[in-house]
C-alpha cells in the first residue's frame, strides 16, 4: 500500500518538477502543485520560487509520508544561499511525517498554513499529521478531502472524519473551529477571503434556507 501511494500518490522523483495553473477567467490567483515533493533546493527554488515571488498561492501536497525519507524532503524548502522558500503563499497539504521543529520553521516562515486530510491519510499510511503541532505553532489548520481514491468525497464528509479524530484525542476542535477550517480559513490561505468564506454582500456562497418547524 505504501509502495502504490508513493508512485501513484506523490513521492516518485520522476513526477517532481510539474505544476499546473489554476485556471482563472479574471486573474491568475495561484498555482497548484499536485503531490510531489521537491527532491532537492534547486528544484523547489526552480518550481516554488516564480510563484511565491509574484505573491501567488503555491499549494503542494508536502511529506506525505511516515517515515524519516519523506520527512526529509522539508529541508528542500530552501534557496541556494540557504534561505527559506516558506512564505505567505505557501500552502502544505498532509505533512503528515513532519514535528514541531518543521512546523516551527513553517510558521516562523508565515507559511499560509496546513491543510489536513485525515481519511486519505489514515487509509494510505495508517496515520495522520500530528494536527496540534501546526496549531501549537501558530499555523491555520485548513480541512481538505486530498483526492477521490483515498479521500472523503466531499467536504461534509471529511468533516464527520475530522471530528472523530478531534474527538479521540481529546476534543482538538470545537465544532466551531471545523466549520471555520471548511470555510474562511481556507479562503483566507490563498487569498480569496473577498470572494468567498464567509456569509457577507458581494461574496458568493451555497446556502441552505429551511424553515424551522413550529416548536410544541
Ligand atoms: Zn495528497
Amino acid at each position: 500500500m505504501d509502495l502504490w501511494a508513493r508512485q501513484s500518490h506523490g513521492f516518485s522523483s520522476s513526477e517532481g518538477g510539474t505544476t499546473k495553473r489554476r485556471p482563472r477567467a479574471r486573474r491568475r490567483v495561484g498555482w497548484l502543485r499536485y503531490i510531489n515533493d521537491f527532491t532537492s533546493p534547486a528544484d523547489a527554488e526552480k518550481n516554488v520560487g516564480p510563484a511565491l515571488s509574484a505573491g501567488t498561492p503555491y499549494i503542494i501536497h508536502l511529506c506525505e509520508g511516515t517515515d524519516i525519507e519523506t520527512r526529509d524532503y522539508f529541508d528542500n524548502l530552501k534557496k541556494a544561499d540557504g534561505s527559506s522558500l516558506i512564505g505567505p503563499p505557501l500552502v502544505t497539504i498532509h505533512c503528515v511525517a513532519l514535528d514541531g521543529p518543521q512546523f516551527q520553521t513553517l510558521a516562523t516562515n508565515r507559511g499560509a498554513g496546513v491543510v489536513w486530510s485525515p481519511l486519505s491519510n489514515f487509509l494510505l499510511y495508517g496515520a495522520t499529521t500530528k494536527v496540534a503541532l501546526p496549531r501549537q505553532a501558530g499555523l491555520p489548520v485548513a480541512i481538505g478531502c486530498d483526492w477521490a481514491p483515498s479521500g472523503t468525497k466531499n467536504l461534509l464528509g471529511e468533516l464527520k472524519i475530522t471530528k472523530l479524530v478531534s474527538d479521540h484525542e481529546g476534543g482538538l476542535f470545537t465544532d466551531q473551529e471545523l466549520i471555520d477550517a471548511v470555510t474562511h480559513v481556507p479562503a483566507s490561505m490563498i487569498g480569496w477571503d473577498s470572494y468567498v468564506g464567509s456569509i457577507e454582500r458581494d461574496k458568493a456562497a451555497d446556502l441552505v434556507v429551511r424553515e424551522e418547524p413550529p416548536s410544541g
